[in-house]
């Protein structure tokens, strides 16, 4: 039987990035995807800033920037009245901003990236089943022959076989509205930096611009369009409920390409790591496509997941796993929340000179939490400002007084631990600052200069920042009170 040391059940996003990091650090991974063939469809379109800087480290950010579209804030507009901005720039982060790529484009940059590092990549093999043994699991394919491996991932989408097969429930709800997706060529070009999110009286409809000078029309169905499940949709009976929200030519298409529609959920798995499986991507959470959330969290999971797998490859343990599943879950739940836009949509309806700063201060923070640049609820302090205390998120770029300052180098390898140093001369004993087996070693040592950023600091007193291979803090090093750090 052939044996991998991973197994990673899906490649879409979430299993082909997994794949490729795994791979890439020496692992000998396979990747089974049942569809013989990519899709076309453009799915999720948003990469958010976190994913480019994952993007830029593996040397695959001038692809993206030559296939993409740059855009800076999520616009919302009432049909006659108010407007206001989630903006995405001015963060803290080299990349700032975010981009809007096809999903099939990115998927093809990361599988040709998996498959230079030696990933193997079956397609038209479907997951069956699998059997946990002592040392690993034996899994069941249809469309090849079985396979051991020592840990397996379920990045096999919202319908998991592998979630299934271990049992495990999504918690959360359906909503009742579908969404909707047309792609099309618009009347007009307008707003080709933001996605506009059209607010009428009864409904809502998001306009993104995708490359080819062409828009995704997108989001929860107007009131009076029926969308039955499965039912094709003609784009004129779209176009007229659509008509209804007041925006005239700005949400009319020239051409509608495609049309489609289809049901959203707000869930996330009970659990995400059973032993030496673990569940990642929408296997593991969904919520709706507001703020272009599903995928850029599936990204993360697969950042957060890899460089545990490895470590649990070299230590033989299988419970250096675990962190993931409370990290990842708690975020999902969070971002998937803010994913839920009908209260907020309702307070900017009907929003008045009184209650108009309250708005737009949730929209600064939907921004934030959107970007996916700053996890890590407690990470936050009273004062509004960033505390990169263990778990928060390290930047590559710091804001202060108008200026970006270098903080963590962008290309830091994604399955090693860094050393940020503030203060004096770095320690030389690395292996005592190192906390053992669950984090990689250190292959950087970083000199860097203490943030005093408008929104992102550290802890008083810090010398230096243990950062793990995820751009997390995995320890805060403080003034030695007996001569150990
Ligand atoms: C129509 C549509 C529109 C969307 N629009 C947006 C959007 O605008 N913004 C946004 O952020 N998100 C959107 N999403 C969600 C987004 O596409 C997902 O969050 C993202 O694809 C998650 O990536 P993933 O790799 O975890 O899962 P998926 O992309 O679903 O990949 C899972 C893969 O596993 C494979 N697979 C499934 N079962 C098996 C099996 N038994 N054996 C082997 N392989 C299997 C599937 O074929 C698939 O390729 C949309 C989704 C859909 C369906």
């Amino acid at each position: 039987m052939e044996n991998y040391d991973v197994v990673v059940v899906g490649g879409g996003p979430t299993g082909l990035v997994t794949a490729g990091l795994l791979a890439r650090a020496g692992a000998r991974v396979l990747v089974a995807e049942r569809r013989p063939h990519r899709g076309d469809r453009p799915k999720a379109v948003v990469l958010h800033a976190p994913t480019l800087e994952l993007l830029d480290a593996l040397g695959l950010l001038d692809d993206v920037v030559a296939r993409s579209i740059p855009l800076e804030r999520f616009a919302f507009r009432v049909s006659g009245g108010a407007e206001f901005t989630a903006e995405m720039t001015g963060m803290d982060s080299h990349l700032d901003g975010y981009r809007n790529l096809p999903q099939p484009v990115l998927e093809g940059l990361l599988e040709k990236y998996s498959l230079e590092y030696g990933a193997h990549i079956e397609r038209g093999v479907g997951y069956l089943s699998h059997e946990v043994t002592d040392s690993g699991a034996t899994v069941r394919f249809d469309g090849r022959d079985d396979v051991r491996c020592s840990y397996l991932v379920g990045a096999d989408g919202p319908r998991s076989a592998v979630r299934e097969s271990l049992g495990v429930a999504m918690t959360g709800r359906s909503l009742t509205t579908s969404y909707l997706l047309v792609e099309g060529v618009p009347q007009e070009l307008v707003g080709r930096d933001e996605v506009g999110v059209h607010v009428g009286e009864h409904g809502m409809v998001t306009m993104m611009p995708i490359p080819g000078d062409q828009v995704l029309v997108a989001g929860p169905a107007v009131a009076g369009l029926a969308l039955e499940r499965g039912a094709e949709v003609p784009w004129s009976t779209i176009a007229e409920a659509v008509e209804t929200l007041g925006f005239g030519s700005r949400l009319r298409l020239a051409e509608a390409v495609r049309t489609s529609h289809y049901s959203v959920d707000l869930r996330v798995a009970d659990r995400l790591v059973s032993g030496r499986v673990a569940l990642a991507g929408d296997a593991a959470h969904l919520n709706t496509p507001a703020g272009g959330q599903g995928l850029n969290l599936g990204i993360g999971d697969a950042v957060a997941l890899s460089w545990r797998i490895l470590a649990a490859l070299k230590n033989d343990d299988p419970d250096l796993l675990l962190g993931y599943d409370p990290e990842r879950r708690e975020f999902a739940a969070k971002v998937g929340r803010t994913t839920f836009l009908a209260p907020l949509i309702e307070r900017i309806r009907s929003v008045d000179e009184h209650s108009r700063p309250a708005v737009q201060r949730e929209l600064d923070e939907l921004a934030l939490c959107w970007s996916q640049l700053y996890p890590g609820e407690e990470n936050w302090r009273a004062d509004g400002r960033y505390e990169l205390g263990v778990g928060a998120r390290v930047p590559t770029r710091i804001r202060a007084d108008g200026r970006l300052l270098p903080f963590l180098d962008p290309h830091d390898r994604a399955d090693a631990s860094t050393l940020l140093w503030f203060d004096g001369t770095p320690p030389e004993d690395l292996v005592a600052i190192e906390s053992g087996a669950a984090l990689p070693p250190v292959r950087e040592v970083r000199r860097a200069a203490v943030p005093a950023g408008d929104r992102v600091t550290v802890p008083e007193g810090a010398r230096g920042l243990l950062v793990r291979p995820d751009r997390r803090v995995a320890r805060v090093l403080r003034k030695p009170a007996s001569g150990r750090l």
